[in-house]
């Protein structure tokens, strides 16, 4: 079975694929720096399959480490998830993320074809679609320049992969524009553990349900939607990490790069998903509303039909599953991997 190069692996996607890959027979190598993950994480996911993996402590822009690995492990594709993903922080220091997510890409694509490894898929985003687009969105529909620094970082990187695949045949790569990825896996183990106060919804509609914060923050009501707050299309982690197994198998027949959207293909707003989680788990979440947050659209949902008719790939998870696996990994880790 194949040998797979996971870099970011340690972190939240990162650790659900590696689970998946494990279950189904591929080796893993781990290459992480560990500057917003745990290897708690991949300790679990050994003892959850039986199974184990090499872990790499190291840097994607440190091409001396990653000549090493290459040369120490037989790989045959890589997974990159490895880079920064705060909007917020992206604006404060853009360096920080030019340099992790773009110059840290072109390191990785360089040791790559130093060794001859020309099979990639890369974690992309819906942010890189244009904001003029309407919902659904599919991939024929046209970039835009998004509205913040790591946007842009995926825009770039995307870019330079499918002009790299130009230049070269040998090139097979995929471009996964994830959609909103929440839940965790069904066991509880392993899970979403953001430093700090959360930016994304999930995380902090949990953390206020077990205590850790007062009250969730609805950023506008005034959205013209189904009750006015802002509309995501939520992917189950699980999904999410099945569908990098499905895009795996399909890079091994086709050459070139290839964007395909990963979502549910619905939309949910705000209010659905607070009102949803507190019925399927019981538990209040104080709230309140707040104004819009800059950077932010209206409605953003998939359109997957390309991705369930070219990888093979369905998503299995709604939103009530969703919402009761990441409760259930909040609940048994109030505080992330930091127990
Ligand atoms: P995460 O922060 O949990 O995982 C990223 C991992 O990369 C972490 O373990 C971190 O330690 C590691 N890392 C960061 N910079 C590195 C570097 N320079 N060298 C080596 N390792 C490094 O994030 P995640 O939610 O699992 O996201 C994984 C990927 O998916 C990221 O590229 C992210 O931008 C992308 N993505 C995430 C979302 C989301 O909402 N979670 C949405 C779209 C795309
Ligand atoms: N959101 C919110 N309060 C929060 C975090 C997010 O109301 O504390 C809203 C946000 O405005 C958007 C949706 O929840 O409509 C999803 O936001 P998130 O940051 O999770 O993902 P995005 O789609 O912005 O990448």
């Amino acid at each position: 079975m194949a040998n797979i190069l996971v870099t970011g692996g340690a972190g939240y996607i990162g650790s659900h694929t590696c689970l998946e890959l494990l279950n189904a027979g591929y080796d893993v190598v781990v290459y992480d720096n560990l500057s917003n993950s745990a290897q708690e994480s991949l300790n679990r996911v050994e003892s959850l399959t039986g199974k184990k993996l090499t872990f790499i402590q190291g840097d994607i822009r440190d091409s001396v480490a990653l000549d090493s690995v290459f040369a120490e492990h037989q790989i045959d594709a890589v997974i990159h998830f490895a880079g920064l993903k705060a909007v917020g922080e992206s604006q404060q220091v853009p360096l920080t993320y030019f340099d992790n997510n773009i110059a840290g890409s072109i390191q990785l694509v360089q040791a790559m074809q130093r060794a001859q490894v020309f099979n990639l898929v890369f974690s992309s985003s819906a942010t890189v679609y244009d904001e003029a687009n309407v919902s659904p969105l599919n991939e024929d529909m046209p970039t835009g320049m998004p509205s913040n620094n790591y946007g842009y970082t995926k825009l770039i990187v995307e870019q330079l992969l499918q002009k790299l695949s130009l230049s070269d045949q040998r090139w097979s790569i995929a471009l996964l524009r994830y959609f909103n990825p929440v839940g965790a896996h069904q066991s509880g183990q392993i899970g979403e553990d953001p430093q700090g106060i959360p930016n994304n919804l999930m995380p902090f509609v949990t953390q206020v349900a077990v205590g850790r914060r007062e009250k969730l923050s609805i950023f506008g009501d005034d959205y013209d939607t189904v009750d006015g707050t802002g509309v995501r299309d939520y992917i189950h982690v699980v999904d999410l990490a099945n569908a990098h197994l499905c895009a795996l198998q399909n890079r091994l027949n086709h050459n070139g790069c290839r964007a395909w959207n990963i979502g549910t293909g619905k939309g949910k707003s705000v209010l659905q998903v607070k009102n949803t989680f507190e019925q399927v788990n019981g538990v209040k979440v104080a709230f309140e509303i707040s104004p819009r947050r800059e950077g932010d659209v209206a409605t953003s949902f998939a359109n997957n039909v390309r991705a369930i008719e070219e990888l093979n790939w369905t998503p299995k998870y709604n939103l009530e599953d969703m919402l009761k696996d990441s409760w259930r990994w909040q609940q048994q880790n109030p505080n992330g991997y930091r127990d």
